[in-house]
């Protein structure tokens, strides 16, 4: 219950910090959350939680599949959650619009090419 209304009220104050396990606010400098007992902040958080390779791992090779690790990281506050997903998820749209125009351009000069060849001559 007592989690229940810190998660509504988060959104006004400057972000508090949140345990990475329960969820429940913290002191920003504890390494431990006084409530569940999990490990805390940036120093044990693992590289593939930090802002800068998510985005690094969600441009090169993960894609939209970076999600999770946006949704576990203990380093981003909720809004920073949210900014980070929208941003992944328009460039997963993009890229794939992107992708899915190249096809199209490819069959169509494919097309050509065969056309150009003499069309079913080519079998
Ligand atoms: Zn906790």
């Amino acid at each position: 219950m007592d989690a229940g209304n810190r998660e509504q009220t988060e959104g006004t104050a400057p972000s508090p910090t949140l345990c990475y396990g329960c969820g429940i606010e913290i002191g920003a400098a504890d390494k431990f959350c006084r409530h569940c007992g999990r490990r805390q902040g940036s120093r044990v958080a693992a590289w593939y939680h930090r802002p800068a390779w998510i985005l690094f791992l969600a441009f090169t090779v993960l894609g939209p599949f970076a999600l999770p690790l946006v949704c576990r990281s203990p380093l981003l506050s909720r809004r920073m959650k949210w900014v980070l997903a929208t941003v992944i998820l328009l460039v997963t749209v993009v890229a794939a619009y992107g992708c899915w125009k190249v096809g199209l351009a490819m069959i169509e000069s494919w097309k050509a090419l065969v056309d150009e060849l003499g069309g079913a001559g080519a079998f």
